[in-house]
């Protein structure tokens, strides 16, 4: 490597090289030929200009929470942006520029400082850049738009070596691509966000128990139909953990939770609310008055560390009794009580934006459905991974087709270009102008042209 590498070089053998290539999915065990810890745009630059020298395939690591493991490849130079986590906050114009390095936690620590925030993750340790690549949605999606509706600009090195700084002014077809289009089109070195003023909101968990599922569901479904725009709201089937806040005899097992956070008084959030609260008293319920950090890092922490993950995922239309029943059925059966369904509701800002005015095509979808298999090491993936597939099956009469980008990966390639509906056809022509030998290619790949996908 040259010697204006500023940043950390890190080859097998050395201390830190296991360390340095683990992601957060403990499944993915992948040897990289040599790991580039940048600390600036020139580190990437010259990172990216060796590996061409050298014939290496390029893997770029954000915050590693790419379940199918998209940061780290055998054999390849992994550029691990996860130093470079500089945050600037412009008050006067209310935007953030943000290093590719910065976990959600930190953005939103950085934000929040001065009563603001982005659109940003629900789980703290999730990279700002895979996920601000692929859409961003989160609790603010409602009422500010998705993670990629909120960013303002970007500096990109491109595949042939230049820095480039894209926005609606400059270069405004690759700014488009990279609002959705994932790592496809370059490596982001500096993320600019607009930010807005957001105090705090009235949310928490209520849990149910499973045999109630169905009409829990059916209840999200009411009150996600009638939402205002200030209401975020997700529901899940999962295991209750060992924490103190479960009744001991609840403990390890189904049950059914509905994390509803109103950006507003108590007052609204109990309207906007009802038809969950006519179902009667849940068995847990924390809801109450948060800060918006609470809010941020709510479910932190409720997947313990070095699991193996599987996430598949469909844009649903609705949620008719029958999708609901299919649904129940297959959290009844999953092979690991780790593992979890979770619908949340999309729509508001989010989906007033017009479905080409970025790669994010299913904005008029009503639900996310992501399903997450999740199991401890030893046991064989097979079982896991066909569940959740399963799983997604049983919701397709549901779909409105194709399923959310950051949660799809492992996955037939169909699956891509479904993913981005009638957006596919620009961003491939957008990945042949700028990457046209497909140099950034382990991601959920965008073929230059057209071809393949
Ligand atoms: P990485 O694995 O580092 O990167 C993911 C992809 O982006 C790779 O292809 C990588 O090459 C590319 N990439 C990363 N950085 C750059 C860069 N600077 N320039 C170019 N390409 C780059 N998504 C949501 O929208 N909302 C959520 O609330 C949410 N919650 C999640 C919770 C958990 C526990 C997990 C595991 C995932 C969650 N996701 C969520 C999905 C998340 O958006 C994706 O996993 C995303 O890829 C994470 O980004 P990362 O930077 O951490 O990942």
């Amino acid at each position: 490597m040259h010697t204006d590498f500023r940043g950390q070089l890190i080859w097998p053998g050395d201390d830190g090289y296991d360390a340095a290539r683990r992601v957060w999915n403990a499944a993915i065990d992948r040897h990289p030929a040599l790991i580039a810890r940048a600390s600036s745009t020139g580190d990437v630059v010259t990172a990216l200009r060796f590996a061409r020298e050298q014939g290496l395939p390029v893997s770029v690591r954000g915050g590693g929470h790419s379940a199918a493991g998209f940061a780290v490849a055998d054999g390849a130079l992994m550029i691990d942006l996860s130093a470079m986590k500089a945050t600037r906050i412009d008050l006067a114009v209310r935007t953030a520029v943000a290093g590719p390095g910065l976990l959600w936690r930190e953005l939103d620590a950085a934000t929040q400082a001065f009563g603001l925030a982005t659109t940003g993750g629900v789980v703290g340790s999730t990279g700002i850049a895979g996920l601000t690549l692929g859409g961003g949605i989160g609790y603010l999606d409602r009422v500010a738009g998705l993670t990629c509706d909120n960013l303002l600009g970007a500096k990109v090195v491109t595949a042939d070596a230049r820095i480039l700084q894209a926005s609606d002014d400059a270069h405004p077809d690759l700014f488009w691509a990279l609002r959705g289009g994932g790592g496809n089109f370059g490596v982001v070195t500096s993320f600019t966000y607009r930010l807005r003023p957001v105090a705090g909101a009235f949310g928490g968990l209520l849990g149910y128990t499973m045999d109630r599922a169905g009409e829990v569901l059916q209840a999200y479904r009411e009150v996600s139909a009638g939402a205002p725009d200030q209401l975020a709201l997700y529901a899940g089937l999962v295991t209750a953990p060992p924490a103190s806040f479960v009744p001991e005899h609840l403990r390890g097992q189904r049950v059914v939770g509905v994390i509803p956070v109103y950006f507003g008084g108590a007052d609204e959030a109990a309207r906007a609310l009802a038809p969950l609260r006519a179902l009667g008293s849940p068995v847990v319920d924390l809801t109450r008055p948060m800060s918006y950090k609470e809010v941020q890092q709510m479910t932190d922490g409720l997947n313990p560390p070095a699991m193996h993950h599987y996430y598949t995922a469909e844009w649903l239309d609705g949620l008719d009794d029958r999708t609901i029943e299919a649904l129940v059925e297959a959290a009844d059966g999953a092979p690991s009580p780790h593992s979890v369904i979770i619908l949340k509701r999309m729509g508001g800002a989010a989906g007033r934006v017009p479905a080409d005015a970025t790669p994010f095509w299913y904005r008029d979808a009503a639900h996310n459905l992501d399903i997450h298999a999740q199991w401890a090491p030893g046991s064989p993936p097979g079982p896991h991974i066909a569940w959740a597939r399963a799983a997604r099956q049983a919701a397709r009469r549901a779909s409105a087709g194709g399923g959310y980008v950051n949660f799809i990966g492992a996955e037939d390639r169909g699956r891509i270009r479904a993913a981005y509906g009638g957006n596919y056809g620009r961003l491939a022509q957008i990945k042949a102008a700028y990457d046209p030998e497909n140099f950034f290619r382990i991601n959920n790949n965008i073929s230059p042209g057209g071809s393949g996908g």
